[in-house]
């Protein structure tokens, strides 16, 4: 439930219910001491009314006991009894009677009546021998000394009026007349009427009968009202001790409920009664009610009004709370609360308030951290789609422009660049110089595109470049590369012949396969390297009947071994000074009996490729020492074979074992084994690769480094090579009768490895100016067709070389 909602359910009854509880209980005392003091007063009345009645009674009573004792009477009585009367004692007597009639508005006549009851005189003189023996004066008088009061009667004078009689004997010598007195009811009816009390209040006086003998409203009929009390039943209470001679009683007449105090009046046997409607004597209860009614609604106006006012008061800082922190998690802003003072909102605002500050500092912490990711990312991601050197798109993401590319439907050409053997010793010089000229070309091979177009670095020497472009168009590009990289690049002051042979492959529209593109570039590029020269050539279709057999060369390779189809030539190794064979390096061949002869050129990086190479490099091995060990060791000269091993053997982990295990079968010594590697799996940085081989050397193991110069690799670097011999590439020794150039590389390239102190081996020598200029080089060993080319066990045992 909302606070605000729960406030007013709360709030507003709380003020509420005790205001009713003390209203109805201020109500209910108020009515019970007004409803009690009501009756008192009405109790009250009536009995000060009832005892007024008393007392003017008492005093008639008083006086006709006096009258009765008048002289003038008695001696008239007296004189009537002695038949002694005379006028004058009959005058005197009559005079007396009226003299006090006249003294009391309330008499009406007086007489007395001898022991008969007969009238012997009247205060009018009149009436003389008017028999009252059978009314109550004579009856009530006869026997009795007291002053009687009767009923109410009709006066014997007018007949039709209430009087009431009293009545007391007059004594004379042995004789009692009786005194009576006729009197009006005025005293009591204006004792009645005299007695206010409020708007339906009224008096009465009951007698024993239950007869009203007066009442406040003038002509009161009793009968005409429904009363469900008998008024006569308070007086026979009394008498018989039920209740009390004054109090009060609950009746209702004409169905309106009414409330009456009594006092009886003893002498008279009647009861003086006040009464007043409930309604009436409720009426200051009535009026409290409205009243407190009218306060009650007003409070209540108020107080809803006052907890309206302070519930928004309170509800105030608490929905600025509330807004704030929607708003905080809506927006995911960072939302100040400005609650000011010092209540407890005021604080969680501050608190609030911290905690925001927090949040945002940690929140700009952890964006500035996210940044670093993401840049990092980037970096990571960029790194991942190109190349660390050149800044060109990698293999990766030439692959995903090319998909592009594709997917898009255009047409143009995939160019497979690769850059030939450097023709500068400059290119030992390490890879800081081989980066920058790989840098190089990217700029010159960049300036040749055009926008649309794509470059990208390939795995080693290769590029790749994607010219969107209509056919006319590349032959113009070539042009252009070719005029580019005429001009020789220079890094450092030093000067390289950049030669490039680039494989072409067309694509359009309809080609949308990436690798079959790809493959063609490549085999394009193989073709364009064969000239050695700067060159290119277009993809086609002799080409696929080359890939062709290489299928079926892969199928060959596969049951090479199984099928005898690998033999070993040994090429005999010459010492420079006294021409006589020291060493043979051991070449395989391979005469298929699907495909005839193929050049190892083409099955080895074949065999490489496929993991062949691991099983063919063991059999060659193999046979290979087996070989020497029973044709060369004991040959005076012999001081080594040299193995062709491949990168993929050297990687290999077991690959020392290998060795090893070989050996020690063939048990040749390890003086005479010489492993022949390349510089490409050198420049493959492998630590582990190069502490095999220093660990094989430290048995004694030869090593030598394959076509020296060809790769880019450092000088530097040679002198942290495990290695007992540099072979300089056939490419050097070409022209160097003719090429002062490579004349200058080779005679460089002898004396530094000198200096580290490496024998020499000069390759694929061939002429006989060659040999000589090698000589004079102070070339160790010459390896060439001028000498001998590779030859089989026939032809060694043929030239008594075995
Ligand atoms: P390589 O190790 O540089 O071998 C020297 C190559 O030069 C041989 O070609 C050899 O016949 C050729 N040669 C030697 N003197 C002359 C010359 O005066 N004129 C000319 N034109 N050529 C000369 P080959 O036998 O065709 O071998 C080619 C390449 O195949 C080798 O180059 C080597 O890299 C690889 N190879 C050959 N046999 C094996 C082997 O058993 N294992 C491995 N891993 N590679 C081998
Ligand atoms: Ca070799
Ligand atoms: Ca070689």
């Amino acid at each position: 439930m909302k606070i605000k909602n729960a406030l007013y359910i709360f709030l507003i009854p709380l003020t509420i219910i005790p205001l009713i509880l003390m209203s109805v209980i201020a109500l209910k005392v108020g009515k019970q001491n007004v409803t009690e003091q009501s009756t008192e007063a009405l109790v009250g009345f009536a009995e000060t009314s009832g005892i007024s009645v008393s007392n003017f009674m008492e005093g008639q009573k008083r006086e006709i006991k006096i009258v009765s004792q008048i002289q003038r009477i008695a001696n008239n009585l007296n004189a009537y009894k002695n038949n002694v009367a005379t006028d004058e004692t009959q005058s005197l007597c009559i005079e007396a009677l009226a003299d006090w009639v006249a003294s009391n508005d309330n008499y009406l006549a007086s007489f007395l009546l001898d022991e008969n009851g007969k009238v012997i005189a009247c205060h009018d003189g009149d009436h003389i021998g008017y028999d009252f023996s059978d009314h109550s004066v004579f009856l009530n008088s006869k026997n009795s000394d007291e002053v009687k009061v009767g009923t109410i009667e009709k006066s014997f004078l007018t007949k039709d009026k209430d009087v009431i009689y009293l009545s007391c004997p007059v004594y004379t010598d042995n004789y009692r007349g009786i005194l009576g007195l006729e009197t009006t009811l005025d005293f009591y009816n204006s004792l009645v009427k005299g007695i206010y009390l409020g708007e339906t209040g009224s008096s009465l006086i009951v007698d024993e009968t239950g007869r009203i003998i007066c009442h406040t409203q003038e002509g009161f009929i009793e009968s005409e009202f429904k009363i469900d009390i008998r008024l006569d039943s308070i007086l026979t209470d009394y008498k018989s001790g039920l209740v009390n001679k004054q109090g009060t009683k609950n009746y209702s007449l004409n169905n309106e409920k009414k409330i009456l105090g009594y006092y009886v009046i003893d002498e008279m046997n009647w009861v003086f009664i006040s009464t007043q409607k409930y309604s009436e004597i409720n009426q200051p209860i009535k009026t409290l009610e409205n009243t407190m009614i009218y306060i009650g609604s007003v409070t209540l106006f108020f107080t809803i009004i006052i907890c309206f006012f302070f519930i928004k008061l309170f509800m105030k800082p608490i929905n600025t709370l509330e807004d704030v922190f929607t708003k905080a998690s809506i927006e995911g802003k960072y939302i100040k609360c400005e609650i000011k003072g010092k209540s407890e909102f005021a604080h969680l605002s501050t608190g609030y308030n911290k905690m925001m500050d927090t949040l945002k500092s940690k929140d700009s912490e952890l964006l500035q951290n996210y940044q670093l990711l993401e840049t990092e990312q980037q970096k990571t991601k960029f790194l991942a789609y190109h190349d660390s050197v050149t800044n060109l798109l990698n293999r990766r993401g030439f692959e995903q422009k090319m998909m592009e590319i594709l997917n898009n439907n255009l047409s143009g050409a995939v160019l497979h660049v690769t850059l030939g053997a450097i023709s500068n010793l400059d290119g030992l010089l390490g890879f800081q110089v081989s980066d920058s000229l790989f840098k190089n070309v990217s700029n010159r091979l960049q300036k040749t595109i055009d926008k649309d177009d794509v470059i990208a670095r390939g795995n080693g020497t290769g590029f790749y470049i994607v010219r969107i472009s209509p056919n006319e168009k590349i032959e113009q590009f070539l042009n252009e590369l070719q005029k580019l990289f005429d001009e020789p690049i220079v890094v450092d002051g030093i000067i390289f012949n950049v030669k490039l042979f680039i494989g072409i492959s067309l694509f359009n529209e309809k080609d949308n396969k990436f690798e079959d593109i790809m493959r063609s570039a490549s085999i394009a590029m193989y073709e364009a390297r064969e000239t050695n020269q700067t060159s290119f050539r277009y993809y086609n279709e002799s080409m696929q009947h080359r890939i062709k057999s290489n299928y079926d060369l892969l199928n060959v390779l596969d049951e090479v071994i199984m099928n005898n189809e690998l033999s070993l030539v040994y090429q005999p190794e010459v010492n420079n000074d006294n021409e006589e064979v020291i060493a043979f390096e051991a070449l395989m061949r391979l005469k298929s009996k699907k495909l005839g002869f193929i050049s190892p050129a083409v099955f080895i990086p074949m065999a490489e490729e496929t993991g062949k190479i691991i099983e063919i490099g063991k059999w060659a091995m193999k046979n290979i020492l087996k070989f020497a060990k029973d044709n060369f060791v004991n040959n005076e000269n012999f001081q080594y074979v040299a193995i062709n091993i491949s990168t993929v053997q050297l990687a290999q982990t077991d690959f020392v074992d290998t060795v090893l295990e070989i050996i020690n079968d063939v048990k040749i010594d390890y003086e005479f084994v010489l492993l022949e590697i390349t510089e490409s799996m050198l420049m493959s940085e492998s630590k582990a690769n190069i502490e095999k081989l220093v660990y094989l050397r430290s048995l004694g193991i030869k090593v030598a480094l394959d076509d020296f110069g060809t790769g880019y690799s450092s000088m530097q670097y040679l002198t942290e090579l495990p290695l007992d011999i540099l072979k300089i590439d056939k490419y050097f020794i070409d022209e160097i009768d003719i090429n002062e150039k490579k004349q200058g590389v080779v005679e460089t390239i002898i004396k530094m490895a000198h200096h580290l102190n490496l024998k020499v081996v000069a390759e694929g020598v061939e002429t006989k100016q060659q040999r000589e200029i090698l000589k004079k080089m102070n070339c160790d060993i010459i390896q060439g067709y001028y000498y001998y080319k590779p030859l089989s066990e026939k032809e060694l045992d043929e030239k008594k070389l075995l």
